[in-house]
């Protein structure tokens, strides 16, 4: 992040823009909107900047800037629809100790303006960096659909309100009535009886938050799925949105975890399968305690909590706390990886069970049925992979496999860094060691990359 955005309080500061045209007329535009004082230098001020000057809406000043002029100045803009008298003006006013902005040169400024959402007091800044303004103004066109017109004034009218809900106790209580307001009464009155009828819905709803039962804790078990956010359930990103604290395996990929509610208080446990950092007893007791004290506390886990996720402990200590818990399932690393090599899980005439199955478990290599396994068309996904694969190899082999059988090898499904390795059972060790995959990776039995299968009956022929 080479700009990093923030938000100036205007107020009673000096702003100087330098130009009289067009380029200094769109800068004005955006900056009348704030609490600040305005200085236009011009010699040849436009006929709008002369309207808006004598409506005492800025100060002009008729003639060019000159070395001294941006003295104790919060903002300066060079903008003077003239690459030269741009460089110029910037040099002084940088000079004079002002932050500078040459309107259209990326280079020379040293700070940009982002493309605005204006709800004031709610305001969006969307910025690329100079890298994609379409990407912005699309950002900004999509923003400005969703959130409504309404929303300005109901944040004025609850911004103004918010001592009297410190009447409620700070946490789950507080937000519980703010986003009744906003999402609900709130709006509904605005657009019955406007202002007024805003203000009478905040006493309302503080009346009947006031008169609640103080809420109590619970926890959601949730899946964060493979990697990719769009991969979420719409119920695991609400629960994100909500949690006042999230205790994270270190599988859950970092965009995922940027999405919850940022005041929400994020543990990190860890864990990334068995190899725990953090106890199980220490997780459990953790999510029982937060929860005991009224928080809402989303236990989020890599893929779907069911699949290798360690579910029935944590239930068990729920249970015992006699804390409300509910689970929200999620996209498990099989689903990711079958769906990254274009195949099925399951296929008619092939295989009409699917074994998931762990390469390595608590007590170390795990055993399964592995005359089963070695069959003719036999899918298995199998997890923690990289640890077990030659033990599961040496078994498979063992029990009669056909060493030509496919194998798909996913690391890191569904994410920007994902990789995927075809090889056979016979091949399955070797390569997985020379490939040095990094991040969680996961087997996939008895299939081959889509691409990949046409070949591979082809290959055993001519090797036969
Ligand atoms: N609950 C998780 C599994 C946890 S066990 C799920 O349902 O996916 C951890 C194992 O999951 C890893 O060792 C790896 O085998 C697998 N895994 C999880 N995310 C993965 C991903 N994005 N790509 C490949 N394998 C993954």
């Amino acid at each position: 992040m080479q700009h990093f955005p923030i938000f100036i309080d205007t107020a009673g500061r000096r702003i100087i823009v330098s130009g009289g045209g067009e380029a200094a007329l769109a800068k004005l535009r955006l900056l009348l909107k704030t609490e600040a004082r305005i200085t236009v230098f011009a010699s040849e001020p436009g006929a709008e900047i002369e309207a808006l000057a004598a409506a005492e809406r800025l100060t002009l000043v008729r003639r060019a800037a000159e070395p001294g002029d941006a003295l104790c100045v919060a903002l300066f803009y060079a903008a003077n629809d003239d690459d030269a008298e741009d460089a110029r003006v910037a040099a002084l006013a940088r000079a004079d100790g002002a932050l500078v902005n040459s309107v259209d040169n990326l280079a020379a400024s040293q700070f940009i303006t982002p493309a605005m959402v204006d709800r004031d007091p709610v305001t969006v800044a969307i910025g690329t960096e100079g890298a994609a303004p379409v990407l912005a103004r699309m950002i900004k066109a999509d923003l400005e659909a969703r959130l409504p017109v309404r929303l300005g004034p109901l944040a004025r009218i609850g911004k103004a309100f918010r001592k009297a809900a410190e009447a409620l106790p700070l946490g789950a209580a507080r937000r519980s009535f703010w986003s009744d307001y906003y999402l609900k009464s709130g709006p509904e009155a605005f657009d019955q009886a406007g202002e007024t009828g805003a203000q009478e819905a905040l006493e309302t709803l503080l009346a009947s938050h006031l008169t609640q039962a103080p809420c109590k804790g619970r926890v959601a078990l949730v899946g964060a799925g493979p990697g990719d956010p769009e991969l979420l359930t719409l119920k695991a990103r609400r629960a994100l949105d909500e949690a006042d604290v999230i205790l994270h395996d270190r599988l859950v990929a970092r965009e995922i975890l940027e999405l919850a509610r940022r005041e929400a208080l994020m543990i990190e446990t860890g864990k990334t399968g068995f190899g725990a950092s953090m106890s199980q007893a220490e997780i459990s007791a953790l999510m029982v305690e937060h929860a005991a004290s009224g928080a809402y506390v989303v236990r989020l886990k890599g893929g779907d909590p069911a699949v290798f996720g360690r579910l029935d402990e944590e239930i068990e200590a729920l249970d015992a706390a006699r804390l409300p818990w509910q689970i929200i399932p999620g996209i498990t690393a099989a689903s990711a990886a079958s769906a990254a090599i274009g195949q099925s899980l399951t296929k008619r005439a092939r295989n009409a069970s699917l074994r998931i199955l762990t390469g390595h478990d608590m007590e170390g290599f795990a055993e399964h049925d592995w005359r089963a396994l070695a069959r003719t068309g036999s899918v298995a996904a199998i997890y923690m992979a990289k640890r077990g694969a030659r033990f599961v190899q040496g078994r498979l082999m063992m029990h009669g496999a056909d060493p030509e059988t496919p194998v798909s090898i996913l690391a890191n499904a569904s994410r920007s860094d994902q990789r995927i390795l075809a090889t056979s059972l016979g091949r399955l060790s070797g390569d997985l060691e020379a490939a040095d995959l990094s991040g969680p990776a996961v087997v996939l039995y008895g299939l081959a990359p889509r691409a990949a299968e046409a070949v591979l009956p082809q290959l055993k022929e001519e090797q036969a």
